[in-house]
């Protein structure tokens, strides 16, 4: 049965720069997605803060661009969705709903996801007036209406970088104190635009005809729905790491990321783990791609060594 050098879950940033790293060093490398390439890039239409594209570039072109990048070197991509690891031997097994591939080193880059609100109108609107990602899509709502849909650190975060941006900004919170810690409680005080909706939880979201969007809500105590007339609205109530697969093998935090640290290393050996899926204060592109850098740095020393 073949064996590769380097079996890397997920094709999305991390994944593809793995993919690339492994394959210019020689590596008989293959990226297993189980979607679509680009991974959460591929969810925005506009990325300007990725370096080298002084106009930004859109989400699915970068995944794609990617992707050939690492063909180019001789990486494969195959479709499917990982559902089952093996990863304690030395050669270690990657099973996909259709076939088991073994490989010397894994890199997981599998990526984490926000976490939606589930409301109706949220999933038709992604991306068109709902959004994930403040400091990604902010700047399309400058000097207009938004409303961010949270109570912790990053909803708190995500609304003073947006007032800095925007003519008002609602933070909507369905408890009746904000979860986020007190060190924002001098600059949120300072932010005039600001106003916090305590006890309330949004229902669900539509587009009015002029464009804006209607965001209905209701008391955490009950009372009467009202609609928040906005131009955007931004769920910031965390992200779930994708990682349901590996709960028992690697060790994980508390929300569910891969504990692993600059090097991309896991207690496991010739076991990585790239990108948004492990802990890290910044989960964008660029700290992805440098993971990715550096995880197939880590698998081709590893097999050197081996
Ligand atoms: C709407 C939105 C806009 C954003 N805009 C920006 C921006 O402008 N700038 C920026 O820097 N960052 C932005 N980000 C964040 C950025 O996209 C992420 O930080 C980055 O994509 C993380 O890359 P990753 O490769 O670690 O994981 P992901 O991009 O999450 O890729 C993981 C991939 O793994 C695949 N996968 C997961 N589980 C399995 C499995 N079991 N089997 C096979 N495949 C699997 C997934 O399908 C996915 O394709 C945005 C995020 C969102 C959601």
């Amino acid at each position: 049965m073949k064996i590769y050098d380097t079996v890397i879950i997920g094709g999305g940033p991390a994944g593809y720069t793995a993919a690339l790293y492994a394959a210019r060093a020689g590596l008989d490398t293959l990226v297993i997605e189980r979607m679509s390439v680009g991974g959460q890039m591929a969810l925005t239409d506009i990325i300007d803060n990725y370096p080298g594209f002084d106009k930004g570039i859109d989400g699915i072109t970068l995944g794609m661009q990617m992707q050939a990048g690492a063909e180019t070197w001789g990486a494969k991509t195959q479709y499917g969705e990982v559902v089952e690891l093996d990863l304690d031997s030395d050669i270690k097994t990657v099973v996909t709903e259709s076939e088991r591939i073994m490989a010397k080193t894994v890199i997981i880059a599998t990526g984490a996801n926000p976490k939606p609100l589930g409301i109706e109108g949220e999933e038709e609107l992604l991306g068109r007036g709902v959004h994930y990602c403040a400091h990604c899509d902010g700047r399309f709502y400058k000097g207009r209406e938004v409303a961010v849909i949270g109570g912790g650190n990053s909803a708190v975060s995500d609304a003073l970088y947006l007032s800095r941006l925007c003519k008002k900004v609602y933070i909507i919170h369905r408890r009746d104190k904000l979860r986020a810690t007190a060190i924002y409680n001098k600059p949120l005080s300072g932010a005039s635009n600001i106003e916090i909706l305590y006890d309330t939880i949004p229902v669900s979201v539509s587009e009015t005809e002029s464009g804006e969007k209607a965001l209905k809500l209701r008391g955490a105590n009950g009372g009467k729905e009202r609609e928040l007339s906005v131009s955007g609205v931004f769920v910031s109530i965390g992200r779930a790491p994708a990682t349901a697969l590996l709960s028992g093998i690697l060790p994980l935090d508390k929300s569910g990321y891969i504990i692993a640290d600059e090097t991309t290393a896991t207690p496991l050996r010739g076991v990585f783990a790239a990108g948004d899926v492990r802990t890290k204060e910044l989960r964008q592109i660029v700290t992805a791609v440098a993971d990715g850098a550096v995880a197939a740095d880590m698998a081709e020393k590893y097999i050197s060594s081996m």
